[in-house]
């Protein structure tokens, strides 16, 4: 993910003295909310959540920024960027992660009891120091298969999803992540299963228990119009509506606003999307597309991601774009399709995003390795999020013209995020730092400046400076986003090359982006490869960079 530079909205905003609109500042304030009890045993009453409560920013630059404050400032290189924000601390603020016990969600007791003889339930909560309540330890997700029916006139949608998954353990009920719109039906193995809801879970009971190692499949039918997290005013993510549809942006975890899953980076799983829409909209979304099918007054698209997704990257987006569709030919040989789609009112983007597109992936993957997917590209969209996200294969610029920096900062996530995906959120850095020192190295590419220069301008910053905290190795979860987990974690990358030199330093990217490929993986593991392969210890650099208060002075 990345913030948007926008030099005329800075000042615009300046007079507002309130700096708002990122998906993750929003994400960073919400409260952990309390389960909502539905009577046992199931369906909830119609008409979904409510939307999640919205939450303030405060504004100021960066020269008067310290702890506490959000951000707008100029960067090194002159350009006026969003830097970050913070939410005001409010009485309900989270726990430190690291002592914070993943709670359990426990199944209503009725529920519990009813049917399952064997078995227990899946733990709500993958353990995520972050997200505690994410996830579930009963089974491992393979795939989903999304049914999906938008209605321009409600603005709502008829939706099944479909999960593949294998039971990790005996399992006498097991939940998933969920807090969009009404819930109609649910099945085990195509027979009705019981279900409940909480906040955000929702829980089913299969009519019989399933045995550890079983795959099953499960399906929850729903309708209704889903809510984004948070507010216009402060950050949307999730399920947010244009003016013409829909589109998903869901980092780091708004993906329950629209689908039931899973919903931790850990649990991995392909996806098709099959939306019908009137035939006048179109559909994008992750991976490969079929060929529309259309019959009578609407048309269904198909979309395939057939590689291992997280569920913050499954995305689509509706309405009337201008898509472009070509290909690119890559080191190596091979050649895979470009798609690209702009919303009309973003028509000028439209030539630019392709061929930087095309341009950056090319050269990225000389740099990184391999490209891990099966097409690339790109959906600039019009609400105005102010902030784009790296989208599995088709990252998405909410209601904005992407310059060079973003485009390639949201491809290079393809390899370190999308591709090499986190075990837990408190190593963000290996997403953001990486894709920020990309953007150093295109600077670099392009002689614009060398990523080492990048490294000493900031580094001249005063240590009250917010790129220097938090450390990026450990964000917490309110700075999760925050500006120093891009800007020092670059600067981490840069230490790391000037120690081990730059050949060394690019096999250490590529062995990385290679023996984590569709995987998941860890700093520690980072750290690991990087020790191993140069022959140095690094120990004292890393934890320099990623683990200590202020501007680092040895490493
Ligand atoms: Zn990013």
């Amino acid at each position: 993910m990345s913030l948007h530079t926008r030099p005329l909205g800075l000042a615009a905003l300046a007079t507002t003295g309130c700096l708002l609109l990122t998906g993750e500042g929003a994400a960073a304030a919400l409260p952990i909310p309390l389960p909502i009890a539905f009577p046992c045993p199931g369906a909830q009453p119609d008409g979904g959540l409510p939307p999640a409560p919205a939450r303030r920013y405060a504004g100021t630059t960066e020269e008067d920024g310290g702890p506490g404050t959000a951000a707008w400032g100029t960067e090194a290189d002159g350009v006026s960027r969003w830097f970050r924000r913070q939410a005001v601390p409010g009485p309900e603020a989270t726990p430190h992660p690291e002592t914070t016990p993943p709670p359990k969600t426990a199944p209503h007791p009725e529920c519990a009891t009813q049917p399952a003889a064997r078995g227990t339930a899946g733990a709500g909560g993958v353990g995520d120091r972050y997200f505690p309540q994410s996830g579930n330890t009963g089974y491992d997700a393979a795939d989903y298969r999304v049914d999906l029916r938008y209605s321009p006139k409600t603005r709502g949608i008829d939706s099944t999803v479909t999960m593949t998954a294998t039971a990790t353990q005996d399992l006498s009920s097991f939940d998933l992540d969920f807090r969009g719109p009404a819930v109609r039906s649910a099945t085990v193995d195509g027979a009705p299963a019981k279900y409940q809801r909480t906040a955000n879970k929702l829980v089913i009971t299969p009519p019989a228990a399933l045995d550890e190692g079983a795959t099953f499949t499960t399906a929850v039918h729903y309708a209704g119009r889903p809510s984004p997290i948070g507010n216009p005013d402060l950050g949307t993510y999730g399920w947010v509506a244009s003016r013409d549809g829909a589109v998903v942006v869901s980092e780091p975890d708004g993906a329950p606003t629209w689908i039931p899953v899973n919903d931790h980076p850990s649990d991995k799983a392909t996806y098709t999307f099959a939306v019908t829409v009137p035939k006048d909209l179109q559909v994008l979304a992750n991976g490969v597309p079929d060929t529309p099918a259309t019959h009578g007054p609407d048309t269904t698209y198909t979309w395939h991601e057939r590689m291992p997704m997280a569920s913050y990257l499954a995305s689509i987006a509706i309405g009337r774009f201008q898509v472009r569709k070509g290909t690119v030919a890559l080191p190596g040989g091979r050649r895979i399709p470009v798609i690209t789609a702009v919303d009309p009112a973003f028509k000028k983007a439209a030539a630019k995003l392709y061929t930087t597109t095309v341009k950056a992936i090319a050269w990225e993957s000389t740099l990184f390795g391999p490209y891990p997917f099966s097409t690339v590209g790109g959906i600039v969209d019009d609400p105005r999020l102010d902030y784009a996200l790296e989208t599995q294969e088709r990252p998405v610029y909410g209601g904005f013209a992407p310059d060079d920096d973003f485009i390639v900062h949201e491809l290079a996530h393809q390899w370190f995020g999308d591709s090499v995906s986190l075990r837990t959120w408190g190593d963000i850095w290996l997403n953001e730092g990486f894709a920020t020192y990309a953007e150093w190295l295109w600077h670099e590419r392009t002689g614009k400046d060398s990523a080492k220069k990048a490294f000493q301008r900031y580094y001249r910053q005063p240590a009250t400076s917010p790129i220097f905290n938090p450390p990026p190795g450990r964000p917490g979860k309110d700075e999760l986003f925050g500006f120093s987990i891009y800007i020092r974690g670059a600067m981490c990358l840069q230490a790391l090359r000037d120690r081990v030199g730059s050949p060394t330093f690019f096999k250490i990217l590529r062995a990385w982006a290679a023996q984590h490929r569709y995987g998941n993986a860890t700093t520690a593991q980072f750290e690991a490869l990087a020790q191993q392969m140069s022959h140095k210890k690094l120990a004292g650099l890393f934890d320099a960079w990623l683990n200590t208060k202020n501007k680092p002075k040895r490493w």
